[in-house]
């Protein structure tokens, strides 16, 4: 399930990380990233980073990287693998370990240093990409080795690795004239500027957006500690006596929840809906047009009819009309649902006397009430069995242990970058370390919003690397001395990213260009979906589910519940996601003639033209803070999180039939999946898993569509 989660995306472009020949950087000694990290694993002397080192760490990182290039490009030797390909996978070892930290940082720790060199450096990483991509004699090598890749002898993994170079350098244009190359470049340079001017609006205005409330009386139905902690934002803004109630990325608002008064809830859901949208120094209206004009005159240039065709060609759903039909396939019988859904909902409202028409900010008020009425329990009444370190140590270790063998260890000696996050070092079964993992699972206002894993270092047996991968969560942090407990949805958000951790953690592949999680981005949700599905595993439940203050175990009857209402709201969810995705298709299938001048007015149409139009469920991201798509990453990509579903609910049935959460389980999983990265074509890799193609039924029955 689709939970706004993302890979941070890596700034770099050509290589990764490692301690293999480097050229000297003519950096000083004293900045950090000018040699190898000297900790256990590569991983970052975060203590020893300061602001200003970024800056000139990246200026000598692109200079020794295009040095390399230009080495290998000139080299006199006819091309061979090795003094080409490998050559290539081996540069850019200072880039790659300024940019994996930096990328990193600018997301989950940021601050205006970072957020001026951000601005700075995205046309500059873009130039220098292009400077390799569009490298003639580069390509020329490489061309040369892939017309005759059956005669070198090569084994599976390396020859994938010449056609997947040979792949990347066409899409980014190789084969292009000169002058082409030159409006590719200038094209490429504009779209860094405004995806990162896209991404900073969406979390300035965030913040501008915050609900400013005056009474305690208006958040009726807050527990005392959020309002307690409403009142402190509000003082911490200067709004002494106020109250205020931050705004997360998605349109839905946890608090929309639990909020008694109508009047508050509909201020707080269009403060989320309006965003970037209604004027002001964060409108992203303007942003949102030029990248999708200039997305469409760039796919133009390399040959294709819509953006959404050059990005989907590389992907395994290989074409839009595939997307679409998936798309359309799901729209009608979710809206269905969903309607189905608000039809009870507002049974609800009118047996209060209401007196009103449900819409999108009561939806959540509601349906917890239904929920609580159908299933006679209360979200809340988890909350206590789903104690953070319990769920981290004690359901998401304790199961990777049990399908796995792994074993985890914290360690407080290695330095963080913020005081609330944890490093573990990760032993596997035969008890050598496989890796270093880093939590840090609290909200911030300075972390972008949404969960994502991201790797410091990716493992690769070519340059010696093991990884060091993070996890990165927004759980909001208790008042000091207080336990964190989750909600149902953080708790799979939980175990959801480490399925990321894992898929980086036994990356077991040669080549640092298929490392971990480096594999189509309509694949790489799939491993982390299928971990989800030890969150509710009884063994595994019972070893974490413990109430907080007494020990004593969730209650059988309230488990069940949970279990049985799975299905539950899956309209609602269903619809918002597909929403959002069909978004994102129909703004990347424009041509360029056919770019509209008024983002709302299209965004209504879209939704419209799709039959998923139903105002009580608006879509989970509007057009004007949709990260994931204007942002880069996810862009014609937001359908991946269900066509990996699909491949997650086929692997679940798999597990279940095998027995379950046994080790020979988990070593299959991990041996003819887990671990290979990139290494092949993720559909062939699947099949050779699951012994055949997977089928689409076990995701219509956990999304609650096959009942008519
Ligand atoms: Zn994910």
């Amino acid at each position: 399930m689709n939970r706004h989660l993302m890979i941070a995306a890596a700034v770099a472009v050509v290589c990764s990380a490692a301690q293999a020949a480097e050229p000297a950087a003519m950096l000083p000694a004293s900045n950090p990233f000018a040699k190898a990290s000297t900790l256990p694993f590569g991983y970052p002397m975060f203590d020893q980073i300061k602001n200003e080192d970024y800056a000139p760490a990246f200026a000598e990182g692109m200079r020794i990287n295009a040095a390399e290039i230009e080495a290998i490009a000139n080299n006199p030797q006819p091309a061979t693998f090795d003094n080409t390909i490998v050559a290539l996978e081996k540069s850019g070892q200072l880039l790659s370990r300024v940019s994996s930290v930096f990328g990193n940082l600018s997301g989950a720790n940021t601050n205006d240093s970072f957020k001026a060199l951000e601005r700075e450096l995205s046309p500059k990483l873009a130039a220098h990409s292009d400077a390799i991509r569009l490298n003639e004699k580069l390509y020329a090598r490489i061309k040369s080795l892939y017309d005759k890749r059956d005669k070198l002898h090569l084994d599976a993994e390396a020859k994938y690795l010449l056609q997947r170079y040979h792949t990347d350098f066409v899409r980014a244009g190789a084969r292009l004239s000169a002058a082409d190359k030159e409006k590719l470049k200038s094209m490429n340079g504009q779209l860094a500027n405004l995806q990162t001017a896209f991404a900073q609006n969406v979390q300035e205005e965030a913040n501008a957006s915050a609900l400013v409330v005056d009474t305690r009386a208006e958040l009726a139905g807050m527990s005392d500690a959020a309002i307690d902690a409403a009142a402190a934002a509000a003082k911490a803004r200067g709004l002494d006596g106020k109250f205020v109630i931050p705004v997360v990325n998605t349109t839905g608002q946890a608090n929309l929840a639990v909020l008694t008064n109508r009047a508050v809830r509909e201020r707080l859901m269009a403060a989320s809906l309006e965003r970037g949208s209604h004027g002001g120094q964060f409108d992203n209206r303007e942003v949102v047009l030029k990248l999708v004009r200039l997305r469409a005159e760039k796919a133009a240039l390399l040959g294709y009819a819509t953006y959404a065709d050059y990005a989907l060609e590389d992907q395994t759903a290989h074409d839009a009309q595939a997307v679409n039909r998936m798309l359309a396939e799901f729209a009608r019988p979710a809206v269905a649902n969903a309607k189905k859904e608000g039809a009870e909902i507002q049974q609800v409202i009118d047996r209060e006397q209401g007196g009103f028409q449900l819409a999108a900010q009561d939806w959540s008020f509601y349906s917890d009430k239904v929920r609580a009425e159908r299933f006679n329990f209360d979200q809340n009444q988890l909350r206590p069995y789903f104690e953070l370190n319990n769920v981290l140590t004690k359901g998401v270790f304790f199961a990777a242990n049990k399908v796995y063998g792994l074993t985890f260890k914290e360690r407080k000696d290695l330095p963080v970058y913020h005081p609330d996050v944890r490093v573990f070092d990760v032993y596997d079964a035969n008890g050598k370390q496989l890796a270093i993992f880093l939590a840090d699972f609290y909200a911030r206002s300075n972390k972008r919003g949404g969960a994502w894993m991201n790797a410091y270092v990716s493992q690769s047996k070519l340059m010696g690397t093991h990884p060091v991968v993070a996890n990165h969560l927004n759980i909001p942090k208790p008042k000091d001395g207080e336990a964190t407990l989750l909600t149902y949805d953080e708790l799979r958000t939980l175990f959801h990213e480490f399925g990321h951790a894992l898929h980086g953690m036994f990356s077991d592949v040669t080549y640092p260009r298929f490392s971990g999680t480096r594999v189509p981005r309509d694949f790489v949700e799939f491993p982390s979906q299928v971990n989800e599905m030890w969150s509710v595993w009884p063994e595994v439940l019972a070893n974490y589910a413990t109430h907080y203050q007494t020990g004593a175990a969730m209650p059988k009857e309230l488990l069940d519940k949970v279990i049985a209402s799975k299905k539950f709201n899956e309209g609602f969810r269903t619809t918002e996601y597909l929403a959002a995705s069909i978004l994102d298709q129909k703004w990347h299938q424009l041509g360029v003639a056919q770019i509209p001048s008024d983002v709302l007015g299209f965004e209504a149409d879209a939704l419209k033209s799709a039959g998923i139009d139903y105002a009580p469920v608006p879509p989970r991201y509007r057009t004007t803070y949709f990260s994931h798509t204007f942002a880069g990453g996810y862009t014609a990509g937001y359908y991946g999180y269900l066509w990996s579903e699909k491949l997650d609910a086929d692997t679940v049935n798999w597990f279940n039939e095998q027995g379950g959460m046994l080790r020979k389980n988990g070593d299959w999983f991990r041996k003819m999946l887990l671990s290979r990265g990139g290494t092949m074509d993720a559909m062939q890799m699947y099949r050779k898993f699951r012994g055949r193609d997977a089928t689409v039924e076990p995701l219509l029955e956990r999304r609650g569509l096959t009942e008519k």
